[in-house]
């Protein structure tokens, strides 16, 4: 039988604004432990809350850019549980009544574009940051003690929970990627795995393929990138699989994925019982944007990743426009084409010579970076190579690179390739001998020789010539 992986995500996104989501204590990173901390995100009793305004436009914005209904009213309610990273007893979460939804996005795929229902987006507050010190990896089991951190405690959260309706672990990735630029280009937060402030959880359920039924799921957590998101959905595919076709039954269970070992670890069960006693906070008003605010938010809106994707596409090919856009590079591509660059070489040039060289694309003059894509192949390599690292520097030119001629002329070239053809006969032999791939090995010889001064591909004739002909 075939099966048919069944995927959904569920998204937390730290907003990045400057203080916290119910108190004025700053938000960010690399602060002393413990010195962004206030009565109210330590939770002392009569302590009271005050929403941030900026942390609610923006969670209405991002649900806008997730094609969601903003909700007229919303509600903040209290969920219920006790964790040392959890001082009031419970964290403020819209519930029931939350600001955004039904939204959709589009993901455009090489099969045409695939809809992916956003069931909801929510603001709440982060916990505060518990570190366990001295046990695997990490983790609370076999901790000798474990420290927490209250600056996060409180800091602007936004959930995003998507409909079931990925199929891939590469649609999964996909998505994400496509997601991460939304929000990155929004302003709302820097949505850095790493940092913590994108963390995704998967949850997983296979069925038999062309079936609409939906079988049992598990849920994944503790991923750090989106490769490992993916890595650890295909675990659990792979997993859920054996087990059906086993004639066993998936069981619903959580599991911490270690990238390391790609091995799926177990929660225990009581970690996860989840009666929360949600009730509506009595301390804050429901939110209730007007309409004006609304429409000025959409009005706002940048025109989407997943637009510009298929409109770059016309140009190029999916996976290009792909790497252009979740990249942040599709701008300057655009700037450079306009100046005057043919859009493939253009796209290839900024997507791999220019980000390799490590070059702030933001700070790269897109006329300069299309003279240097028109002269591409006239340009000795290592000219063109050191002026893309230099590109970002204030008042690059290109014009000192361009003038530097690549050597093609093959009365030049001739004596240096026969040396390097000499001086090799056992690698000669072998590519007469059918391993055409050497030809790579000779061309890299002679530019070495050249010092990078020659053209490549006036090389790659001249050495494809002369072993022809010797042979
Ligand atoms: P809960 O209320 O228990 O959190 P939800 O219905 O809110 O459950 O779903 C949580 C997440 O799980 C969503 O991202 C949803 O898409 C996903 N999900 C729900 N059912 C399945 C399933 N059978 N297979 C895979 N994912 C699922
Ligand atoms: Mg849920
Ligand atoms: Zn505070």
């Amino acid at each position: 039988m075939t099966w048919e992986p069944v995927i959904g995500l569920e998204i937390h996104v730290q907003l990045k604004t400057r203080t916290k989501m119910f108190c004025r204590c700053p938000v960010g990173f690399g602060a002393g432990e413990n010195t962004q901390t206030c009565p109210v995100c330590l939770g002392h009793p009569g302590a009271l809350p005050v929403p941030n305004g900026r942390a609610i436009e923006w969670t209405l914005a991002l649900g806008l850019a997730l094609g969601c209904e903003i909700a007229p009213r919303a509600v903040f309610a209290r969920k219920n549980y006790f964790y040392p990273d959890l001082p009031k007893g419970y964290q403020i979460s819209q519930y029931d009544l939350p600001s955004c939804v039904k939204g959709s996005v589009i993901l455009p795929t090489s099969e045409g574009d695939r809809v992916i229902g956003i069931v909801r987006a929510h603001l709440e507050e982060d916990a505060a940051k518990t570190t366990h010190r001295g046990g695997r990896s990490g983790r609370i089991g076999g901790a000798d003690y474990s420290l927490v951190d209250f600056n996060r405690g409180g800091t602007p959260l936004v959930e995003i929970v998507t409909a079931p309706d990925l199929r891939s672990a590469e649609e999964a990735k996909r998505f994400l990627q496509l997601l991460r630029q939304t929000i990155v280009e929004l302003g709302v937060s820097d949505a850095e795995m790493e940092k913590g402030t994108l963390r995704v959880d998967a949850n997983v359920s296979v069925r038999p393929a062309g079936s609409d039924e939906l079988r049992t799921r598990c849920e994944l957590k503790n991923m750090n990138s989106f490769t490992f998101v993916a890595r650890g959905i295909e675990a659990e595919v792979a997993r859920q699989v054996a087990v059906w076709e086993a004639g066993g039954e998936v069981v619903q269970e959580t599991y911490d994925f270690d990238a390391a070992t790609g091995s799926l670890t177990a929660r225990r069960a009581k970690e996860e019982a989840d009666d929360y006693r949600y009730f509506s906070e009595p301390d804050l008003v429901p939110v209730e944007p007007p309409a004006e605010l609304v429409e000025r938010l959409r009005a706002g809106l940048p025109e989407l990743p997943a637009a510009r994707i298929r409109r770059l596409e016309r140009e190029l090919d999916l996976d290009r426009a792909v790497v252009l856009v979740t990249g942040g590079l599709d701008r300057l591509w655009e700037q450079t084409v306009a100046a005057g660059a043919e859009p493939l070489p253009a796209a290839n040039v900024i997507a791999n010579a220019l980000v390799g060289s490590g070059a702030d694309p933001a700070a790269v003059p897109p006329a300069e970076l299309a003279k240097l894509v028109r002269a591409r192949d006239r340009v000795p390599r290592q000219a063109f190579d050191e002026a893309l690292a230099r590109l970002g520097e204030p008042g690059f030119s290109a014009d000192p690179y361009l003038a530097e001629e690549a050597v093609s002329d093959a009365s030049a070239l001739g004596p240096i390739v026969e040396r390097i053809l000499a001086a090799n006969p056992g690698q000669v032999a072998a590519y007469r001998g059918g391993k055409e791939g050497l030809l790579g090995f000779f061309v890299g010889q002679v530019m070495k020789e050249t010092q990078g001064k020659a053209n490549p591909r006036a090389v790659n004739e001249l050495v494809r010539e002369k072993l022809a002909a010797g042979a």
